[in-house]
């Protein structure tokens, strides 16, 4: 099972060995009968520890973003931030301390700043655009892991994950990276040397805002056995069904994030040219400032647009209320196209935090209808 498209349809998922069904069942199930005491019949005891469903989306997870990693495993949460939290718990005591992005996820920054850091572990953030920045945030002895989000959110930063590896790895901190907006498909940081990747399955995996879940996909054993651990001594696992609805999503991953990655470059291409529009940001742009980076380690550039109105901030406010085809609502990455304001959305969190987006910010979610009504949506309500 070589190529991706195919792993995706098929890893953790050989036909039902009762039945011969086709597609993993939902094994809406929370026990498993024993044959005698500790008589397991398929390795299942209790489905906060394993359930098939799962085991089938971990499976297909970690093929997808470490193919051919002997000892790499991938696992399911009830969402992004628990996949997160789980994460920081695991690898980090109090006293301990993180490097994490100075552009990410506003949720990612509130777990770090008022759940972690309360909890004793401190963090510095950085410009992940420089490794020399990155390195400088580092905190000799105490620094376990370095953060990195590539594309950004809401920015559409790009780091450059090799480099930061070796940043990470010199100081002895593991390197994380959120795939969340690449998605395997377009990206694999564990071969590019990171040692955790972190999903927010609910976006472009699951691909349909139908369901919330996360993912860890793990590449070295030892690592990866403690992160199984804490999954299930913490328990934010996703139910049966919603394992389902993602492992559904994710077989149609790369024909989305082909058509995602070909929409999205119409509309950033329409944007750059627009008088009402200051400043596009999309990596594949090659005016980008880290284009060249993202053509080294992206095999496309995906369905996040970012954009600067020229009128400031009320004038994006009021665009985000007048378009019809993009619909005005957070998260991102399903089949529809999204539009929202980051400074009074998702990221509102970061308000007054090195982390603060600017409030002539826009950002899209570029999805995959026909690419002329997204243009003309988007022009009648820049007018
Ligand atoms: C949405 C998101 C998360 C959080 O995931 P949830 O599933 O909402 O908990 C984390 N990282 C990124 C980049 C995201 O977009």
């Amino acid at each position: 099972m070589d190529g991706f498209d195919t792993r995706a349809i098929h890893a953790g998922q050989e036909p039902d060995p009762l039945t011969g069904a086709v597609v993993p069942p939902i094994y809406q199930v929370s026990t498993y009968a024993q044959d005698g005491v500790g008589g397991l019949r398929g390795g299942y005891e209790y489905s906060r520890s394993a359930n098939p469903t799962r085991t089938a989306l971990q499976e297909c997870l970690a093929a997808l973003e470490a193919p051919g990693i002997d000892g790499a495993a991938g696992l399911a949460f009830a969402s992004g931030l628990a996949a997160e939290d789980t994460l920081i718990r695991a690898v980090c005591r109090p006293g301990d301390h993180a490097v994490i992005p100075d552009d990410a996820y506003g949720g990612t920054y509130r777990l770090f700043a008022r759940v972690a850091g309360p909890w004793g572990v401190d963090h510095t953030p950085a410009q992940l655009t420089s490794p020399e920045s990155v390195a400088a945030a580092m905190v000799p002895g105490r620094t376990r892991m370095v953060w990195v989000e590539t594309p950004t959110n809401p920015l559409l930063g790009i780091a450059d994950i090799a480099a930061l590896a070796d940043v990470a790895h010199a100081g002895g901190a593991l390197l994380v990276v959120d795939n969340t907006f690449a998605s395997p498909y377009l990206q694999q940081p564990l071969l590019l040397g990171a040692d955790v990747v972190v999903h927010s399955t609910t976006k472009y995996l699951g691909g349909h805002s139908d369901v919330v879940g996360g993912a860890l996909v793990a590449k070295d054993r030892e690592l990866a056995t403690t992160l199984a651990y804490y999954q299930n001594a913490m328990g934010a696992v996703p139910g049966p069904f919603d394992s389902w609805l993602t492992l559904r999503g994710i077989k149609t991953l790369g024909v989305r994030m082909d058509r995602h990655s070909q929409n999205a470059r119409a509309v950033a291409t329409f944007l750059d040219g627009h008088p009402a529009v200051a400043r596009v940001r999309w990596p594949g742009l090659p005016g980008h400032p880290g284009h060249d980076v993202a053509v080294r380690q992206m095999s496309d550039f995906g369905g996040m647009v970012s954009f600067h109105h020229a009128a400031g901030e009320d004038a994006a406010v009021a665009m985000c209320g007048r378009t019809r085809v993009f619909t005005l609502a957070e998260s991102l990455g399903g089949v529809e196209s999204l539009i929202e304001h980051p400074a009074r959305m998702t990221h509102a969190s970061a308000a007054g935090s090195p982390l603060e987006v600017p409030g002539d910010l826009v950002r899209l979610s570029v999805g995959i209808e026909t690419v002329d009504d997204l243009l003309a949506d988007l022009d009648q309500a820049l007018r």
